[in-house]
């Protein structure tokens, strides 16, 4: 029967640590609980486990980032807006100079 490398309990199912090369009861599987040779590498690089844990961290901050993401959103939409009314309105100036122009190089401008 395996032991618990930390507190010698017999664990059916030892959990083994990656970083120190032990096996721990589920008490002690993680590198902080069972004072791990290789704490510090565990600190730069967390185990699967806890990496999933942070995965809620990152959840609720990619929550953030979709929480701005429709105030930059709303500018964007405005001037989009603008952009066909500007275009109609030069446009409708365009128009207007070459009915002008061609009404006065045709000389049937009433206003001449
Ligand atoms: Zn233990
Ligand atoms: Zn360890």
């Amino acid at each position: 029967m395996p032991r618990c490398d930390s507190c010698g309990k017999t664990v059916s199912l030892p959990f083994h640590c990656q970083y120190c090369g032990k096996n721990f009861c589920d008490e002690h599987r993680l590198p902080p609980n069972h004072a791990c040779a290789g704490l510090a590498e565990w600190k730069k690089t967390p185990a699967p486990g806890v990496g999933l844990r942070y995965g809620g961290g990152g959840v609720s901050a990619y929550g953030g980032g979709y929480a701005a993401a429709p105030k930059g959103k709303k500018p964007g939409r405005l001037s989009f807006g603008n952009i066909p009314y500007l275009k109609i309105l030069v446009a409708a100036i365009v128009i207007l100079l070459v009915v002008l122009l061609f009404l006065r190089l045709t000389g049937n401008l009433p206003i001449s």
